[in-house]
């Protein structure tokens, strides 16, 4: 929790076989997914042949008992899908915001097509210039129109669905997990071939509902049963006999971000056989093992919740040393208290985290969280500490080492925001105020995670994105970082334009 960062957009989708309006289904599995995005959210369904959709801006909102009959009215039908969104590619005026809520349409010569998309796209003007020319007056939105449009040129050129979504894999460079709705209500999912961003499939207990969810809290909340993770290059269909797989690209390198376990997925979510959770635990036992003289020289163990409270288990397990229940969130005080004014950003973390001084006062404290990104928030909890007292504040940092930006959906898009990329370990710790920063290893965090490491990807902390463009992008633009050059937006978009003005 030490910093605000946002995951691009959380997708749930349904149908049901048995006439059951699906609206309950999309809703729930959605508001369980809003740590997600918190900007928007939307629904939309299918019903004889038409789109309904709801879009707006905020979180997933309550659904009051007097307003049930409108929700239902507004979004009939038995299959729909959604999504919560955070902004990191688009504009993000409040205008904007709100036409590029999803989930988005598209419509050509009678067909039409719906999706809920997860990802970012890299190579996005190549794919505009492409879109503008088949679809005069396209406006891009978000990069959910891009594969929205994309898929709908390939149909209405007479490809069927598979062919359609197969161009998309081939031609789309970047992380994108989509659910979509066809023009004749055919309900389906698919991943990009690095299956960068979670998409995971499930059933209701009579199999009379068939659903996908970013996270399996979607389908937990539902009452569903998990079936499978959507594996790279995979269309899944679903009809009233099930799920209908199939493999369109085949990749031997894969790309699971590995931030989704250290910070933004649930710890009750499961991406293979482990609860997040329970791999966050491993990150603490790992931590312990790499750094037994700050152990020795600890009293407590004091989390920043929540995402710092599993790995604070396994530090207690793995040292002995008492873990102190002595930091509690605020708990009615949303992410949305850090959609504040910047000079704020010093006093939000005060406004989200209590910590009892008194637990704190004379003792040597290991500090257990998910990343520094900025550091601004992780020096203000240190200096938090020390003013209460703390003999000395150790810093265990499950993520290691941020050195680069996210070139997949993850709203860390420049070096210069990046402490990681500008100074070593013992500098950070210096700028923090921390007598130690430790960072899990590389190593250590790949195993606790049980995935080979050629399928996750460590682009931010390795420096070696797993996509070529993004890998290219990256390099030109660290150079010209270390040669002073002023970041602003999107690395990629940056770069777009430097080689369109020939420089
Ligand atoms: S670069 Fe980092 S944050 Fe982005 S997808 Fe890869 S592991 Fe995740």
């Amino acid at each position: 929790m030490g910093e605000q960062l946002k995951i691009a957009c959380g997708v749930f989708g349904a149908a049901n076989f048995k006439g059951q309006s699906i609206f309950p289904y999309i809703y729930w599995g959605l508001r369980a997914q809003n740590h997600r995005g918190h900007q928007s959210h939307g629904f939309l369904t299918y019903n004889n042949g038409k789109f309904h959709v709801y879009r707006n801006l905020d979180l997933v909102p309550k659904v009051k008992t007097n307003a049930l009959q409108e929700w239902f009215g507004r979004l009939p039908g038995c299959v729909g899908i959604a999504n919560v969104r955070y902004t990191t590619s688009g504009k993000t005026d409040e205008k904007s915001l709100i036409k590029g809520t999803q989930p988005v349409t598209a419509s050509k010569d009678g067909s039409k097509m719906a999706v809920s998309f997860n990802g970012n796209i890299v190579n996005i003007f190549q794919l505009r210039k492409e879109i503008s020319k088949k679809f005069s007056g396209f406006s891009y939105e978000c990069d959910a129109d891009l594969i929205c449009h994309k898929l709908l040129i390939e149909l209405t050129e007479g490809r069927d669905l598979a062919s359609a979504v197969k161009t998309c894999m081939e031609e789309i460079e970047g992380a994108f997990s989509v659910a979509g709705i066809t023009k004749d209500g055919e309900f389906f999912a698919f991943k990009d071939p690095y299956g960068n961003r979670p998409l995971c499939a499930g059933h209701s207990e009579d199999r009379s509902t068939y659903a996908f969810s970013s996270e399996t809290v979607g389908l937990d909340i539902n009452g569903f049963e998990r079936d499978f993770e959507l594996e790279p290059g995979e269309l899944v269909t679903v009809s009233e006999d099930g799920f209908k797989r199939e493999k369109l690209v085949s990749n031997r390198r894969k790309a699971f971000c590995a931030f989704e376990f250290a910070y933004f997925a649930r710890p009750d979510s499961r991406f293979n056989i482990k609860h997040v959770y329970e791999i966050r635990e491993e990150f603490g036992r790992n931590l312990v093992n790499e750094n037994p003289d700050i152990v020795k020289d600890a009293d407590i163990i004091l989390s920043l919740p929540e995402t710092g409270d599993d790995a604070a288990l396994g530090v207690q397990e793995a040292s002995g040393l008492k873990w102190e229940r002595a930091s509690r969130r605020h708990r009615y005080v949303t992410e949305r208290a850090f959609i504040l004014l910047n000079r704020e950003r010093y006093s939000t973390i005060e406004k989200k985290i209590n910590i009892l001084a008194s637990k704190v006062k004379g003792k040597r404290v290991i500090v257990t969280d998910d990343s520094i990104v900025r550091g601004d928030t992780t020096k203000v909890i240190v200096e938090r500490l020390r003013k209460m007292g703390a003999k000395k504040v150790y810093l265990f940092i499950t993520f290691p080492r941020i050195i680069g930006p996210c070139f997949y959906g993850i709203d860390m898009a420049t070096y210069g925001q990046l402490i990681g990329s500008k100074h070593s370990t013992e500098e950070i710790t210096k700028i923090v105020g921390a007598d130690a920063v430790r960072y899990q290893s590389i190593d250590g965090f790949i195993k606790a995670t049980g995935f080979n490491r050629d399928h996750l990807c460590l682009g931010c902390v390795t420096g070696k994105y797993p996509t070529p463009l993004a890998q290219k992008i990256a390099e030109e633009m660290k150079k010209r970082f270390l040669e002073g050059y002023e970041e602003t937006g999107r690395l990629y978009e940056i770069a777009e334009a430097l080689e369109k003005a020939g420089r």
